[in-house]
This record gives C-alpha cells, structure tokens and sequence, in this order.
C-alpha cells in the first residue's frame, strides 16, 4: 500500500511547484480571498500554504488525506460539469505520502483549530483564525531518487512562483502573497470585490501587477463569443513577441492549461503579424460549457480535452484575429 500511495503520488508531484498548486487549488475552492504561500529552501524544506477560506472541520481532518476523499463532487454526473478545481481527491494523500505533513484548519462555526500530523495522525487544539493551514516538510525525504531530480533552489522557488502566478492571473478577486525565506518576494493584492466595480478593468491591473505594466500598454483586449464558446483576456501587440514562448497563459473555465489547440489557434492568429521564430505573449480565458470539456484527462488536470477542438480553435483564433486588427487599421 505503502509503494502504491508512493507511485500514485509521482503522477501528481514532481516538484514543489506541483505541491503549491495543488493547495492553491484547495485554498481558491474553499473560497479564499487570500492566500499566502511561504517557502524553505525553494519549498524542498518547508511549504505552506495559508488561506482564509472555509476550513475543514475536525471530525473531517482524517478524511481528507484519505485517497480519493473528495468532498466535492458525490457522483459522476457532477464529473461532467464538476466546478471546482479539484475532484480526484488525490492531492493531500499524495503530498502526504512524499512528505512530513500537517493540516490546521478551522471552519468560521468552530471554536478552536486543530492540527492533524499525517505521519503520526495525532489531532491537537491550536490557536488559529478561521481558514486552513497545510505544512509541507521536506519533500521526497522519503524517497531519494526523486528527490535528486530537484534542481537548484532558485530553479524550484522560480516554479513555485511561476504556480501562483498562472493562479493569481484567474484570480483577481483573490490576494496572493508569496514568501522564500521569511522574505516577500511576490505580492498580488486583490483587484476585484465581486459585485462592485467592472471585473475586466480588475483582470487588467491584476495582468499590469503580474505580467508588467509595459504588457496592458502594449496588448489589446479580447472579447469574443462563438456559440458555446467565450474568449476575452489580452493579447500583446506583434512586437512585444519574445524568444521563448514563456508569457502565454492560457485558462479553460479559469484552470490554466496546457493545450495544443488552444495555442495553434494563437500562432495562427498571429502568423502574419511575426516575424522569425517569435512568440506572441497572451492571457486567454476560454469559458466554455463544462459538459464540452473534459479536465479529467491528467492526474495534475493541466491538459484538457473539447469536445469539439474546431469550435475552439475557431472561437480563439476569431478572437485574435479581430482583436489584432485594431492597431493595425
Ligand atoms: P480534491 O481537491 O480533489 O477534493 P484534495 O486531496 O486536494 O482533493 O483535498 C481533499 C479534501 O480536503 C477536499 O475535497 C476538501 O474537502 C479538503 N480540503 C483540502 N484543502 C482544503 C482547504 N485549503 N480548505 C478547505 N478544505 C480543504
Ligand atoms: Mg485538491
């Protein structure tokens, strides 16, 4: 059992990165409005991840780094249209299983925290405001060959970094606070208080606060809607391409993801417009209708599969395309 909980855990963590986004989905779905990610040693040596979201009772600590222990959908209908960032359970059980672990959480309607450490399973009373607290120590400490894999520790904070970065760029109704060492080295406080102001004025300061000023100078909006599909976000001008494709974000139904379709539809967009080997920069939000889409196609739900890639395709490459000619009449 032992070994299985440690293979399964390799598909989800491969690095600490792996680890801060899976507890910043966590956070974002226990409806934080901030979170602060604190980092040893790259996260090799110590992660946490603070949220003041809606905790976790203490009869339900145990169960939750249980494997496959989701509180978030109840059967597979809800699969199809799931919501939430997660829905595997997987997550805690597998950072548990590469780590020394310990949750601390209290709902708003309990009294005291509690802290649960998964090693030893025993539960104490702590002090805490309302929210959770997971502790991450010494990642694959376990298992040496992993952890050999490890680059240095600038190379793991720069990735840790880069994770709450693609989740600060779906969230600006939500303040992220980054710390390596005891020191801040990322700060996105919160643009957006739902229902007041305009959320795509809030989407462009938080884009100003995370990806430069130079980028909204230097980009276009977005907004296009094709039947079942709607894309807006910012796509940078022509000449803000770069060598490397480092600056392209792409969220489905705001989970950032890796997909071919969706970035064949930007270079194709863009073909005219670059020169060389060039890479445009862009956020994309893509909001589609969930039962298009399937996220449960990889355990670490970066890769996504439509239902019908050409409506997609179409529906970003449009949106592009119009929002690209704009400077160019
Ligand atoms: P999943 O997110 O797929 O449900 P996880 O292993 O990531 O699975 O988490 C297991 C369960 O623990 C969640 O379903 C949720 O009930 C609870 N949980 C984890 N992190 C938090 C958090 N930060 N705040 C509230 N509940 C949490
Ligand atoms: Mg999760």
């Amino acid at each position: 059992d032992e070994l299985i909980s440690q293979i399964a855990a390799g598909e989800v963590v491969e690095r600490p990165a792996s680890v801060v986004r899976e507890l910043v989905d966590n956070a974002l779905d226990a409806g934080a409005t901030q979170i602060s990610v604190r980092l040893s040693a790259g996260g090799v040596r110590l992660i946490t991840v603070e949220d003041d979201g809606s905790g976790i009772p203490q009869d339900e600590l145990h169960v939750a780094l249980r494997r496959h222990a989701t509180s978030k959908i109840m059967n597979l209908n809800e699969l199809e249209t799931v919501a939430t960032m997660g829905f595997r359970g997987e997550a805690l059980a597998a950072i548990a299983a590469v780590s020394d672990m310990a949750l601390l959480s209290r709902p708003a309607a309990q009294e005291n925290a509690y802290a649960l450490d998964a090693r030893s399973g025993v539960l104490r009373p702590v002090a805490r405001s309302p929210g959770t607290t997971v502790e991450v120590k010494e990642l694959f400490f376990s298992t040496p060959a992993r952890r050999k894999f490890l680059k240095t520790d600038a190379t793991e904070l720069a990735h840790c970094i880069e994770s709450v970065r693609r989740h600060a760029l779906a969230r600006p109704d939500v303040g992220f606070a980054v710390w390596h060492e005891g020191r801040l080295v990322e700060q996105w406080r919160a643009t957006f208080v739902p229902g007041q102001g305009d959320s795509r004025d809030a989407l462009a300061r938080r884009l100003s606060d995370v990806l430069g000023a130079d980028f909204v100078a230097q980009s276009v909006a977005l907004q296009h809607r094709a039947g079942p599909v709607t894309v807006t976000g910012r796509a940078g001008l022509p000449d803000t391409a770069r060598a490397r494709a480092d600056h392209q974000y792409c969220y489905v139904n705001g989970r950032f993801v890796r997909d071919k379709v969706l970035s064949h539809a930007a270079r194709s967009a863009y073909e005219d417009l670059l020169h060389g080997h060039k890479q445009p920069v862009y956020a994309l939000y893509v909001e589609i209708d969930p039962a298009r889409v399937d996220v449960n196609v990889h355990p670490t739900k970066i890769e996504v599969r439509f239902r019908d890639s050409r409506e997609v395709h179409q529906a970003v490459r449009h949106a592009l395309e119009n929002a690209l000619a704009v400077p160019r009449a």
